[in-house]
């Protein structure tokens, strides 16, 4: 099949761990490359944010990713982008009417891509498969009047499900949020993301470990919902262990960046500044030598759409300790692969990672039945497969081409 992307702000391409790369960029390049190794076309359509790139770059998993101009060539905060949607839109349709490729399907990721790719999709008669990535209904319960997304992003989301022709959810979780909004079950199918059975693998180089303590890693973009002050409060539990956070800026930014600060400041206040290391951004290719170098992988956001850390993780071996939150509920399975706490209780986690790392054999018999967990439910491959069926559902019905002036 000849399948367009869509993922306004999250580029394959991107260094990832800053404050708008994460899981989106992974999976959309994961996903595309597993689709390309299955005998397919992919194209990947993202804002161009900076002036010096090219049209179109071929990805080294043989997928092209393609500069979309729409609004200024520089990076922008996803949040700024949802005016340059209809443009971003405009650009596809002209690109697809013109050219000798047009996509039998598009598939959007995260709802300002959907807007573009709704209506792109309504001009050319393409369907439109949509994956959220992240829900506004559940930001803003936990963020208020932090959440800095557009004002209409929940109604444009309700608006999305009931238009597009199918909903990709990536957990029950998120099934269940999605039918509170309104978009009707029926329009659901249930595909959770992937992990690259490859890169992340028990058997491999680890990163070095300086001391004989247990390694607690934490990993993700340094924002606040991601919980690391929970995790730097809960390290006072365990004394023996040190706390290694991957992710925010590259290393050399670290002391300029203010949640980093504040993370250093707590770790002090709570008596575990010699214990909590912050190593900045990771390059992906680098990630499986920290979690292999890990004794467990702390996963403590207070919501998580789907979390790849934690799958990550299992693939390679380590349990998990995370919150009962979103993705995490269905990846982590509570005392068989990992255990699950709370969100934001430093003293249910302190307790749970000290009890993980006191006994060694809980500890082996999770990491056996995590990498299992991993390696049966979630390869890349099998996620392919699963998602070509849906495209192949949503191509086969014949739809109108919205006549344009
Ligand atoms: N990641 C990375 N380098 C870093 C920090 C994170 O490559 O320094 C990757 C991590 O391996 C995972 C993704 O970024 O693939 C984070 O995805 P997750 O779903 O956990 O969180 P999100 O960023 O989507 O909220």
């Amino acid at each position: 099949m000849r399948i367009a992307m869509i993922s306004e702000h999250a580029s394959p391409l991107a260094v990832l761990g800053g404050e708008d790369a994460g899981g989106q960029n992974t999976h959309v390049a994961e996903l595309s490359a597993a689709l390309v190794a299955a005998g397919h076309e992919v194209r990947v359509y993202t804002r161009r944010d900076a002036v010096d790139l090219p049209v179109t770059v071929r990805a080294p998993d043989g997928y092209d990713v393609v500069h979309v101009p729409a609004g200024p060539a520089e990076p922008l905060a996803k949040d700024a982008l949802l005016p340059y949607m209809q443009p971003f839109g405009r650009w596809l349709v002209d690109r697809w009417r013109g050219g000798d490729w047009v996509p039998e399907v598009i598939h959007a990721h995260f709802w300002m891509s959907g807007l573009a790719a709704l209506s792109a999709g309504r001009d050319t008669g393409v369907p439109v498969v949509q994956t959220y990535h992240a829900l506004g209904a559940v930001k803003r319960r936990h963020q208020g009047v932090q959440d800095t997304s557009p004002a209409r992003r929940i109604g444009y989301e309700l608006q999305l499900g009931r238009s597009v022709d199918r909903v990709i959810a990536q957990c029950q979780d998120e099934v269940g949020e999605l039918v509170r909004l309104g978009v009707p079950r029926s329009r659901m199918t249930v595909i959770p993301s992937g992990v690259n059975l490859g890169t992340f693998a028990p058997l491999g180089p680890a990163a070095e470990v300086e001391s004989d303590r247990a390694r607690v890693l934490t990993v993700g973009r340094l924002v606040e919902r991601k919980g690391f002050q929970t995790v730097v409060r809960a390290m006072a539990l365990v004394p023996d262990a040190e706390c290694v956070v991957v992710g925010g800026p590259p290393a050399g930014l670290l002391e300029t960046d203010p949640y980093a600060r504040r993370l250093r400041a707590l770790a002090g206040s709570c008596g575990v500044a010699d214990r909590v290391r912050l190593v900045g951004a990771v390059p992906r290719e680098e990630m499986g030598r920290w979690y292999r170098s890990a004794d467990v992988l702390v996963a403590a956001p207070w919501y998580e759409p789907f979390g790849l850390t934690p799958l990550e993780a299992m693939a390679c071996g380590v349990p998990v300790v995370g919150t009962a939150v979103g993705g995490i509920k269905d990846t982590v399975v509570d005392g068989v692969t990992g255990d699950l706490v709370p969100a934001r209780d430093p003293q249910a986690l302190g307790t749970a990672i000290q009890r993980l790392l006191g006994d060694r054999i809980r500890r082996f018999s999770y990491a056996t039945a995590a990498l299992d967990r991993a390696r049966r439910r979630y390869s890349w491959a099998v996620a392919a497969q699963r998602l070509l069926e849906v495209y192949g559902e949503v191509a086969a019905v014949r739809r109108p081409t919205r006549v344009v002036a």
